[in-house]
């Protein structure tokens, strides 16, 4: 026995409940299903253009069309994410697939995971050979015992069925630019979407290039499962964007799950308070999608900006 002061209870640690600087977006369940996307979350040096603005509007309102026409159809939660993705790899607007950020070197080299809620995961990292990352991810989790492959290479892609594609389709000139302009100014993107399918089943999917100018071989946030991408579904389903590095150190969004499970607290506070004690108070920035199991979607970012969009009753909408 002594009589040392006792540790503090095991358990949520108490933080500051103001958790101030977070947008959020809250969107109840409203049907049988529900649908996130985001594009990427970063501070905006410049404002976007009208067009620009149209542009990836329309873009993120395809990307929730895509995932919600597999809702529709009662298609899993895993397959929604899956197709949402997809559509945001394909288009250069975004920081993954084609139009990803690049390295020092001047390659991209992209990062993916998908998770569902009963756990099932597969990710890749540093991949220079899947057209679409998510899906290579997608394949090391069906079609490997594996959660976490690096860089798999055009045999095993074309056995797993994956389109395979080259610099030359990743590579764009804005991101060239990008770089050129770095050593100034440091580009994040990504792009994720989470799902919840009319059996009550959720899922996640990232996928990025990266942060512009990262050394060769840097792994982010995205693949890591409980880093930048988490699905439970017992609690939520979370895809994250902005600097990778606090995602990792925090387990951001394993985090997010856990103060839902073990300490009951409501996913809009949970949101903030994980951007808050992860990024915030450490300096960085990024953003969430998250969906509880009932379809309650929560959209959160503390960068001043973040592509997103989502499904209503009345369709999708999106806005950047
Ligand atoms: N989280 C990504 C990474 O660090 C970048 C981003 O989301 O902007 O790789």
């Amino acid at each position: 026995m002594t009589d040392a002061t006792p540790p503090p209870a095991v358990g949520h640690l108490p933080i500051d409940r103001a958790c101030p600087a977070a947008d959020l977006i809250e969107v109840p369940a409203w049907g049988s299903h529900a649908l996130a996307v985001h594009g990427g979350a970063g501070p905006r040096a410049t404002p976007l253009t009208e067009e620009e603005t149209r542009d990836r509007e329309e873009a993120l309102r395809s990307a929730v069309a895509a995932g919600a026409a597999v809702l529709a159809a009662e298609g899993s939660a895993l397959d929604a994410v899956t197709a949402a993705v997809v559509e945001l790899e394909d288009c250069a607007f975004f920081n993954a697939g084609r139009g990803a950020a690049l390295t020092t070197g001047g390659r991209a080299e992209l990062d993916a995971c998908v998770v569902r809620g009963d756990r099932a995961a597969g990710a890749v990292t540093a991949a220079t050979h899947a057209r679409n990352p998510v899906l290579a991810a997608r394949a090391v989790m069906e079609a490997t015992p594996h959660v976490l492959l690096v860089d798999p290479d055009d045999a095993l892609l074309r056995e797993w069925g994956c389109e395979v594609a080259g610099q030359e389709w990743f590579v764009v000139e804005r991101q060239e630019r990008a770089l050129a302009r770095l050593l100034g100014e440091r580009t994040h993107g990504t792009v994720g979407a989470v799902a919840r399918d009319a059996e009550g089943r959720v899922a996640a999917a990232t996928s990025t290039g990266g942060i512009t100018g990262q050394l060769p071989g840097r792994v982010g946030d995205t693949p890591l499962v409980g880093a930048g991408t988490f699905a439970d579904d017992t609690t939520v389903a979370v895809s994250g964007t902005g600097t990778g590095e606090f995602f990792v150190r925090g387990v951001l969004a394993h985090d997010l799950h856990a103060r839902l499970r073990y300490a009951g607290t409501d996913l809009a506070t949970a949101a903030r308070e994980v951007l808050d004690e992860h990024l915030g108070r450490h300096g960085a920035d990024g953003g969430l999608i998250a969906v509880t199991p009932r379809g309650d979607l929560v959209l959160a970012w503390d960068s001043g900006a973040m592509y997103r969009g989502w499904l209503t009753a009345d369709g999708p909408v999106a806005h950047v």
